[in-house]
């Protein structure tokens, strides 16, 4: 069945690029007909079953990581104000116009944020020098943190103004299919509908990785291969970090390895936080988040600890890759991420529930104790290894045989388009936004490239 209406801009994904795109192109324009069209739920009908159920139960469209708001929408809410990490948006745009990008973001969610005042956290330059006497680089920047409530307070609020002026929002309609017409394109979804629109903004996020792909392959869009991150999730006690949380809320530290000179990182840090599962099309992989309000907190902090690979020709499929490295943890786990604790894996066994229930460190998710060595490729074992070794450097206590790791998490940023000019436009009236264009990773750099195409396109 089609919409009868044509559209002049239809976005595909309901995240935090699509919703910016659509806010400034009906600031620039009002009477732009747009409609977002998104795979997921509306934001407030979104809700994980796992924590009722003791795990995740595979539902259809995942709620953690689909639906109105996108992938941020229970995210901690950490918004980096600059373009050190988070993406390379500064390399596109140059770190002047990017910045100004994501200040205007900013600017955009101060006003919707109505239940709190997000704090600012500095960098600092003690920890920095801390971290560099022991072969660790700090990245530095500062950062809004909103916590999770207020984020999603703050989002709902733009949903609710887009809303109210005239953006038409569609729940589970995943778009499977663009086809180009004489007068614009026909979008095709999984449900039978089509739409009709002159202009598009691919704005699918990480999870719209398969759509990115069929999409330049039907068009003939040239992609070069991106590089893929692959670890482990670590919990431990929060106080172990609390240095490093109080001055700076989260540190991202980066750490060159010692057997293999490979990059590891270590982020997405959340005090007082919770370990989380997400389903990533069946797939079952390790992430984390926490809650602003003090009630919320749990005595542990976690964070990834991922090791990158880029692979060289002829191998360009790093997506899959990652996730059959996810898949054979899921097949050991049953259906589940493993936990591990630190001792064990040292010592060479598995983590059973005997052990895990005598640790020190109770586990946040409900996780399958096992062994993440009979997981991950040695390279990327030793990887991590090394980087808990040395982080433990800068805070004693994280190599404790009581940390735990979850296994696994990665982070696929897969193909990158090649665009056809600087508007990021990939053909004739289409152009790509957010983690799905393969250049940012988090939300302010998808949220100023939303913007910034959405003044591109108004031109
Ligand atoms: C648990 C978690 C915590 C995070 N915490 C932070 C943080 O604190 N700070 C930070 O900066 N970043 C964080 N991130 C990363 C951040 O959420 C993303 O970088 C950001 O959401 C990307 O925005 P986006 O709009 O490009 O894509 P997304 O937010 O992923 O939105 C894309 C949307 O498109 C929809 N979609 C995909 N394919 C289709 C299709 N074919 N048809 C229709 N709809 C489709 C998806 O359902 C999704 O809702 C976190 C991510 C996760 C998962």
């Amino acid at each position: 069945m089609s919409l009868s209406v044509k559209y002049n801009v239809a976005i595909i994904g309901g995240g935090i690029g699509g919703l910016m795109a659509a806010y400034r192109l009906k600031q620039n324009k009002p009477d732009t007909k747009i409609i977002i069209t998104e795979r997921g739920n509306a934001l407030e009908k979104r809700s994980c079953p796992a924590g009722k159920n003791n795990g995740c139960i595979h539902c259809k469209t995942c709620s953690i990581t689909s639906g109105y708001a996108g992938a941020g929408a229970f995210s901690d809410g950490k918004f980096n104000l600059g373009t050190a990490y988070g993406g390379t948006l500064g390399e596109e745009l140059g770190d002047d116009v990017a910045n100004q990008y994501i200040d205007e973001v900013d600017k955009i969610l101060n006003k919707y944020c109505t239940s709190g005042i997000p704090v600012v956290y500095k960098s600092n330059e003690d920890l920095k020098l801390k971290c560099i006497q022991n072969n660790l680089r700090l990245l530095d920047m500062n950062v809004k943190h909103l916590g999770t409530d207020n984020n999603y307070i703050t989002m709902l609020n733009l949903i609710n103004d887009l809303a109210e002026n005239g953006v038409e929002m569609k729940t589970f309609y995943d778009c499977e299919k663009v086809l180009k017409t004489d007068s614009g394109y026909e979008l095709l979804y999984t449900n039978g509908e089509k739409i009709c629109a002159d202009k598009i903004i691919i704005a699918t996020g990480r999870g719209g990785a398969n759509f990115v792909n069929d999409f330049c392959r039907d068009f003939d869009v040239k992609t070069r291969s991106n590089h893929i991150d692959i670890g482990v999730r670590v919990e431990m006690k929060d106080v172990i970090w609390k240095e490093f949380s109080d001055k700076i809320y989260e540190p991202k530290i980066l750490y060159k390895t010692k057997t293999f000179e490979d990059r590891c990182r270590m982020f997405c840090f959340n005090k007082g936080g919770l370990v989380s599962a997400e389903n990533n099309h069946g797939i079952i992989t390790a992430n984390g988040h926490s809650y602003a309000e003090a009630e919320k907190k749990t005595d542990n902090c976690n964070f990834a600890i991922l090791s990158s690979i880029r692979f060289t020709e002829p191998f360009n499929q790093p997506t899959e890759y990652a996730e059959s490295i996810s898949r054979l943890a899921n097949m050991i786990g049953k259906d589940n991420v493993i936990v591990q604790r630190f001792g064990d894996l040292i010592r060479g066994r598995r983590t059973n529930d005997h052990r895990l229930s005598q640790n020190t460190v109770i586990p946040t998710l409900k996780a399958t104790a096992g062994d993440i060595s009979l997981v991950l490729p040695h390279r990327i074992l030793t990887n991590i290894i090394e980087t808990i070794y040395a982080l433990d450097k800068v805070a004693p206590g994280t190599a404790n045989d009581d940390t735990l790791l979850y296994g696994c998490e990665s982070k696929y940023y897969s193909i990158r388009p090649v665009f056809k000019n600087n508007d990021f436009e990939l053909v004739d009236g289409v152009y790509i936004i957010g983690d799905g264009s393969g250049i940012c990773r988090g939300l302010s750099q998808s949220g100023a490239m939303g913007i910034y195409v959405a003044d591109c396109m108004s031109k």
